[in-house]
C-alpha cells in the first residue's frame, strides 16, 4: 500500500523501516523523506492522493537520520517544495551528512539500528534547507504547524504539533511505536537529554500520535505518552 489514511487529511506513508506522512491541507506537506531511493514511492502516495508533484508545497524534516533525510534531495528538485529544518541539523545535511555519533540503548534491535546509521553508508546528497529553524516556531504550512524542539536523538530534532483532530504529534524518533510498544528512540547522541525531551513532549495535548519507526497511535495518544513516561510536565516558554 502506498499510502494509509490516519485522518481526514493526515496520511501514512511506509517505506520499509521508517514512515514518511503527508498532511493535504493548503497543499501537501510532507514530513520526512525516508532513506535514499524513496522518492518514487512518495511520488506514488502523491498521485494517489489525486495530486501532482508540484502540489507538494514544504517538507518538514524531524532530523538529519539517512532515513529521513535521505530522498531530500530528490524530492526538492521533482517538487520544488521548501525544506524546514532544524539549524543544528541543516548545517549537516547542506554538507550531505546525516549523523552524529551515537549511543544503542540495550537490545539487539538498537544495535542493528546504531550500526546503520554508524556504518558506511553512503553520505546523502547535500541539500540547502530554506527555513533554517533556530527553536520552536509557528509554521505558516498545513493552516499552521508548531516546530517543537526534541533533541537527544539527534541535536536539531524537531517534533512538529498539527493542531488538527484534537493535535497530531509528528514525533521523529524522540518516540517510537514498534509492534505496537511505546519506548523511546532506540539510539541517542544524548540519552539525558532525550528523557527530557519526552516528559516535554508527553506534557502537551494530542490525540493523535506519528512516529518515525512504528505504527500511529490515534485516540488519547497523549494519555498514552504520560502513563509511559510519568512526571511529564509542561515546559516554561523559555525551555521551548
Ligand atoms: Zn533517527
Ligand atoms: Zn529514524
Amino acid at each position: 500500500m502506498a499510502v494509509t489514511q490516519v485522518a481526514a487529511n493526515l496520511y501514512r506513508i511506509p517505506l520499509g523501516i521508517v514512515n514518511a506522512y503527508l498532511i493535504d491541507h493548503d497543499g501537501l506537506t510532507l514530513i520526512d523523506t525516508g532513506v535514499p531511493g524513496s522518492a518514487p514511492k512518495i511520488l506514488a502516495a502523491v498521485a494517489a492522493l489525486g495530486r501532482r508533484p508540484a502540489d507538494l508545497g514544504h517538507i518538514l524534516v524531524t532530523h538529519l537520520h539517512i532515513d529521513h533525510t535521505g530522498s531530500l534531495a530528490a524530492l526538492k528538485a521533482a517538487t520544488g517544495a521548501k525544506v524546514w529544518m532544524h539549524a543544528a541539523d541543516a548545517a549537516l545535511v547542506r554538507e550531505g551528512r546525516c549523523a552524529r555519533p551515537l549511543l544503542p540503548v540495550p537490545g539487539l534491535l538498537p544495535w542493528a539500528i546504531h550500526t546503520f546509521l554508524m556504518g558506511d553508508s553512503p553520505p546523502i546528497e547535500p541539500v540547502e534547507t530554506d527555513h533554517v529553524l533556530m527553536g520552536a516556531a509557528e509554521l505558516p504550512v498545513a493552516g499552521g504547524v508548531s516546530a517543537i524542539p526534541a533533541p537527544g536523538h539527534s541535536a536539531g530534532q524537531l517534533a512538529f504539533l498539527w493542531p488538527r483532530h484534537g493535535g497530531v504529534l509528528l514525533v521523529g524518533d524522540a518516540a517510537a511505536n514498534w509492534r505496537g510498544r511505546l519506548g523511546p528512540g532506540l539510539v541517542f547522541e544524548d540519552l539525558d537529554e532525550g528523557g527530557r525531551t519526552l516528559l516535554r513532549l508527553a506534557a502537551l495535548d494530542f490525540q493523535i500520535a506519528c512516529f518515525g519507526h512504528g505504527s500511529p497511535i490515534v485516540g488519547d495518544a497523549s494519555g498514552a505518552f504520560r502513563a509511559r513516561w510519568p512526571g511529564a510536565r509542561r515546559p516554561a516558554a523559555s525551555e521551548l
